[in-house]
């Protein structure tokens, strides 16, 4: 039967709707880095129905990419779309509604759409307003990036996912439903995430940089904690990525089974060795490193003093992390903590990943078919492959000379859906 359907598809007759793309040079299949020259891509509804050599025309419209460099749409493993961080975060908390939050998110989500990133995965937010966000996005109420979205990430009561800096009555009105203590109640927590819609669980394993507190970056969960959370989330078919800066947190949450480490700032020759047995990913947010760096050295911060110190002792380490990692062999997914940067500027961390010795190909590879590996989505994205959806994005010049060109997309479109055309 589903040969069948398979088949149908594939035949599935060009119509008036279908669209060709005349792509000048085109990077296909990221995997193999092959650039392809002077192809046509034949989009039928929303997917990608074939790569031809030459320009072929049909019954549908034809967009001109003749000029320019095409290949996959981005993907951000690691953003924050419902806000930025700047002075007013801790009075944000407790004068936005979740109506509030959602609003901002389209704003945000549109401007990352906008900026070439078809595809991200939310990592972390104050109320259910991502979920609002994502199914709007896909029912096409408003623009934006298909969302993979944790919902609130889980913290133990205390640590660094739970509210600090308020009194303790209006702490306990804005405390969220994301704290545990236990295996079983992480458990609990796990599930009760997954029934308000989390697609992916996210943890903080470890403290944070801009949570306003002074309880270092060092491990919080226990072990059993841990494990309770990795075993609920894979039974109930969802992936677990872990926060993780300390040398302990990193190496605890890999043998914990996560899927994947956010930032890994303190990780060692033991946390390699842990990532290449177990297949985990790295998202390791480079941009994220370097904006808190600048903010702590800026004598203006907004950052409260427990911050700059962390910003402080994790932001300048970062780079080297990201070259240990990747001279050790470990997989690396794009994610750059989008809302500490600005939203839009994503694409700068393709450039940070260069400077940590990926080559540009490898970069792309981080940002295209290694980030959708790594949320499970190689079947739809990644690259332009019969049957894929049709996420194709545009550039002037040579990404694969200078990654920095990926900063200035010239044409976005998202599921056979054009949002940018620089010839409009
Ligand atoms: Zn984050």
């Amino acid at each position: 039967m589903f040969f069948f359907a398979a088949a149908l598809l594939a035949s599935a007759a060009a119509s008036a709707n279908d669209i060709y793309i005349h792509a000048g040079r085109v990077l296909a299949e990221p995997a193999s880095g092959r650039v392809l020259a002077e192809q046509t891509i034949v989009v039928r509804h929303g997917r990608i129905a074939e790569v031809r050599g030459g320009y072929v025309d049909g019954p549908g419209r034809e967009i001109n990419l003749r000029d320019k460099f095409v290949l996959p749409g981005l993907i951000d493993s690691h953003v924050h779309l419902c806000h930025e961080n700047g002075p007013n975060d801790r009075m944000n908390r407790v004068t936005m509604t979740a109506a509030d939050w959602a609003i901002q998110g389209a704003r945000f989500a549109n401007i990352t759409l906008r900026a070439g990133f078809t595809t991200v995965a939310n990592l972390g937010d104050e109320n259910d307003a991502i979920f609002a966000l994502r199914n709007g996005i896909e029912r096409g109420d408003v623009p934006g990036p298909r969302i993979v979205a944790a919902g609130h990430v889980l913290s133990p009561h205390g640590g660094d996912g739970d509210v600090h800096g308020y009194r303790p009555d209006v702490a306990a009105t804005i405390r969220r439903s994301n704290l545990c203590s236990g295996a079983d109640d992480c458990s609990r927590v796990v599930r009760n995430q997954i029934q308000r819609g989390a697609d992916i669980i996210k943890i903080v394993a470890t403290g944070s940089v801009l949570a306003d507190v002074a309880q270092g970056v060092g491990l919080q969960f226990t072990d059993a904690e841990l494990q309770a959370i990795v075993q609920t989330a894979h039974r109930m078919g969802r992936r677990v990525t872990a926060h993780a800066h300390s040398t302990d947190g990193v190496n605890a949450a890999l043998r914990g089974g996560v899927d994947s480490i956010e930032h890994g700032t303190f990780l060692d020759d033991a946390s390699i060795k842990l990532f290449k047995a177990s297949g985990a990913y790295l998202v390791p947010t480079l941009l994220a490193g370097a904006t808190v760096t600048a903010w702590a050295n800026d004598p203006e911060s907004f950052l409260s003093a427990p911050a700059k110190a962390k910003a402080l002792e994790v932001g300048p380490k970062m780079l080297e992390m990201g070259r240990r990692a990747h001279a050790g062999g470990v997989k690396i997914a794009f994610g750059t903590d989008a809302s500490v940067a600005k939203h839009g500027t994503n694409a700068r961390e393709l450039s940070l990943l260069v400077q940590a010795g990926l080559t540009p190909l490898e970069a792309i590879r981080a940002a295209t078919v290694g980030s959708a590996d790594h949320l499970g989505l190689s079947k739809e994205i990644g690259s332009l492959a019969p049957g894929k959806l049709a996420d194709i994005v545009a550039v002037d010049g040579d990404p694969l000379a200078a990654v920095s060109e990926l900063e200035h997309v010239t044409f976005v479109m998202k599921a056979g859906v054009v949002y940018v055309d620089a010839q409009d």
